[in-house]
């Protein structure tokens, strides 16, 4: 049963081939025998679950029917969930139970989705390779001794080692589409505004989007379509209908305009990893796509820029945690700045309090005009290069990371190292524009990603090409030994 994806489930759970309650206790149960090993989950709620099977179970009985409507799933530990701990990954949250659900989570619940547990991640989604997290790393099921990726890790271990068929996920740099491509998944993150922020803790709120990780692109379209919409509680969400994505998967795309940039071929591309870039354009081409290369001459800027830009926001955003109003707070303060300090060293990770002082600096008087100001121009030409772009292409198309998953702790003596690994994903979140990364071949036995990028809300269109290759591929198959 843990081989089904989300779209076979559904239909399995409509001829009663087996019940929400049962296909519940069986990934409950493989999620404790097998989960040990990856740690990819940080709290499981099988008490939820199984009362939101059984309640979807009764939904069915009663003639309903929806492709979530009992379809086991997990959140990523920064959707808030009323009366769960919500950790953010971080001490700081370790006993927060959040007071309200996030609207992802309330929406995908009256979906009929249903809750096995929250999963584990980066502290405050900082990071490429769920390091950093206080519940400890994730580990790659593809090789145990290889990262998954980050921020959404834990997400993305536990979809790839089939202990359930999808997963919500965030994505302020790549957290969606970079583990996708670490753990042979499919990862969409939608255009900014599409899905809302409202209960998702915020690492940086012009950045942040949450999205779907699963196995196929037809999983993601109907992932996302629960997820999507607009929010009037997140004053960025944007009142757009939402498509049918699953009705768009198998349009032509015979005519298709795919651009592929030639900064995107650079020294630090693996070149094994480049081939295969090259060897998914020849699948599309066959398909009817036509190929083009084109240039984001700005690319080159926008890691500088994102890592002012993210830390600036983060910095804003994590003063609320202050020991005081909820979070951690330190043994027997002296007075309130003592509070405000120890709560502060002790609660966060050495990854955040980094981000924390680098984007405090930023912001300061002096420094605001050379860092922030700048690195908001430099985002600006990068959302330019991709307006131009898009006159003469329909998605552009490249690799999701430079590298497959490194080893743990490889890069734990050198940040950076582990920054420029974010080249190909953050321009999206810069620009704000959707992108999805698709397996599409393995690399000494570790999965690599194509990413695609589209104009803004064309969520649709990325879900309809990887949909198409995944018709006459099969990497997104393929299952890791031993899961
Ligand atoms: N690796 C990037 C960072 O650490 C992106 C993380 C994310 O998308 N949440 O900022």
């Amino acid at each position: 049963m843990h081989q089904l994806t989300l779209a076979e489930i559904a239909r399995g759970l409509a001829d009663k081939k087996f019940s929400s309650e049962e296909l519940t206790k069986a990934l409950l149960a493989r999620i404790t025998q097998l989960d040990p090993q990856l740690n990819s989950f940080i709290s499981l709620t099988e008490d939820l679950a199984l009362q939101q099977a059984k309640a979807a179970d009764a939904r069915r009985a009663n003639g309903e029917n929806g492709a979530l409507l009992g379809a086991p799933i997990a959140h990523k530990d920064l959707f808030c969930t009323q009366g769960i701990r919500t950790s953010c990954g971080s001490k700081m949250l370790d006993n927060f139970k959040a007071p309200y659900d996030a609207t992802v989570v309330a929406k995908l619940a009256a979906a009929g989705a249903v809750t096995l547990g929250k999963t584990n991640m980066d502290e405050f989604a900082m990071g490429s390779a769920n390091e950093s997290s206080y519940y400890g790393a994730v580990k790659n099921p593809w090789n145990l001794e290889h990262v998954p990726g980050g921020s959404s890790g834990g997400s993305a271990a536990a979809v790839a080692a089939r202990l359930l068929p999808a997963a919500t996920a965030t994505d302020t740099g790549g957290s969606i589409r970079q583990p996708a491509a670490f753990t042979n998944l499919t990862g969409l993150k939608p255009t900014y505004g599409r899905v809302s922020r409202w209960g998702m803790i915020a690492y940086a709120s012009s950045l942040d989007q949450g999205g779907p990780l699963a196995r196929t692109a037809e999983d993601c379209a109907i992932l996302l379509q629960g997820m999507a919409g607009f929010d009037p509680q997140d004053s960025t969400s944007i009142d757009e209908p939402v498509p049918d994505y699953s009705a768009s998967l198998n349009g032509s795309l015979n005519g298709l305009r795919i651009g592929v940039p030639k900064e995107y071929f650079s020294a630090g591309l693996d070149s094994r990893i480049a081939d295969l870039v090259m060897a998914s354009v020849e699948e599309l081409k066959k398909l009817g796509a036509v190929v083009k290369e084109i240039s984001l001459p700005n690319m080159q800027h926008a890691i500088p820029a994102y890592y002012v830009i993210a830390p600036a926001e983060a910095s804003s955003n994590l003063s609320r945690f202050d020991g005081v109003r909820f979070g951690y707070r330190c043994e027997n303060p002296k007075n309130l700045i003592d509070l405000y300090k120890r709560s502060r060293g002790e609660g966060f990770g050495p990854e955040v309090q980094r981000r924390i002082m680098v984007g405090a600096y930023a912001l300061s008087a002096g420094y605001y005009d050379a860092y922030y100001l700048k690195a908001q121009k430099i985002r600006r030409l990068v959302k330019n290069d991709f307006m131009a772009a898009f006159t003469e292409v329909d998605i552009i198309l490249g690799p999701t990371t430079p590298n497959p998953a490194w080893k743990l702790g490889a890069k734990n003596s050198d940040p950076v190292s582990a920054y420029l690994e974010d080249v190909y994903t953050i321009t999206a979140n810069l620009a704000g524009l959707p992108g999805l990364s698709m397996p599409a071949g393995f690399v000494d036995g570790l999965p690599v990603g194509v990413q695609l990028l589209a104009p803004y809300f064309q969520e649709g269109r990325l879900l309809n090409v990887a949909h198409q290759y995944q018709q006459n591929t099969d990497w997104h198959t393929r299952t890791p030994t031993g899961f």
